[in-house]
């Protein structure tokens, strides 16, 4: 032995060693000590230049069921995310009460819809929506038709100065505090980007519709997603709104289903967090 040991007997007969070595110990013999290296902080994902530690300050503030599912699949989460990155920032971004846009904003490729009311049912002429986001109506309105559904577009891109009016007219209809928990000031409506969509009677019914219980299971396989869902006043700071879907995009639509409880709101305000993080530490 060439350090401390003890020896005892057992039952009179048993040798039991009771070693005491260490690696400290046995480096004190003459051998050059060097430190263990640290390990290296592991990526969680070879295209993004972060740790799981990043992650977590990511999800800081996320409802703890969001942050458990994103935290059991990091690296699937980050590939959904790196899908969401190449497309237009303008899809995902966040507009709400506390996120305007400014009166200027005005897509730059809305589609009249009255020249697709062949294959669109239209409530009127007049409606107006983002090439994409119509692209993906389409397939949708098609899709539905053929399970004998029909979509009714009731509203869709609306500019900065036609929402004054909308908001106007409620304000005036229900008073102020009211209005704003059914209608968005102007600046703060998703329909200003061109990309929302208001399906049907506008009516709270519309939940238990045929068309409204589709659009509800069906909605996001075409990148389309509910903005205002029922119980989440508080966060989304609207009431229920069973006919107001948003295009998001496909990619965008699966992060949200899948790591966000397909809660858009969610998803949009961690993209409003950590986009630009998220962009510059691709690798
Ligand atoms: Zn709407």
């Amino acid at each position: 032995m060439v350090c401390n040991a003890r020896w005892a007997l057992v039952l009179g007969a048993i040798l039991v060693t009771v070693s005491g070595c260490s690696a400290e110990q046995e480096a004190g013999h003459g051998a050059v000590r060097t430190p263990a290296p640290e390990p290296e902080p592991q990526l969680i994902h070879p295209a993004f230049d972060f740790v799981e530690a990043d992650l977590a300050s990511m999800l800081d503030g996320m409802p703890q069921d969001i942050a458990g599912t994103i935290r059991e699949d990091p690296h699937g989460f980050l590939s959904q995310v790196l899908l969401v990155l190449d497309e237009p920032d303008d899809l995902t971004i966040l507009v709400d009460k506390d996120h305007p846009l400014s009166d200027g904003y005005r897509p730059t490729d809305l589609v009249d819809l009255d020249a697709l009311s062949d294959e669109l049912v239209l409530s009127r002429p007049g409606h107006r929506l983002r090439r994409g986001a119509t692209d993906a109506l389409l397939e949708m309105s098609a899709s539905a038709l053929g399970e004998g559904i029909t979509l009714m577009v009731s509203s869709a891109y609306r500019s900065y100065e036609y929402q004054q009016t909308v908001y106007a007219r409620w304000v005036e209809e229900l008073g102020a505090a009211m209005a704003d928990r059914v209608s968005a000031r102007p600046g703060m409506s998703q329909h200003q980007l061109g990309t929302a969509v208001d399906f049907g009677c506008i009516c709270r019914a519309f939940a238990d519709q045929p068309a409204g219980r589709w659009l509800r299971a069906n909605a996001h396989r075409y990148g389309y997603s509910l903005s205002y869902p029922e119980g989440y006043e508080e966060v989304t700071g609207y009431l229920y709104e069973p006919w107001h879907y948003r295009y998001i995009g496909r990619a965008a639509a699966v992060l949200e289903r899948e790591y966000f409880s397909g809660l858009q709101h969610y998803l949009l305000t961690f993209l409003h967090a950590h986009r630009s993080f998220l962009i510059v530490s691709r690798r």
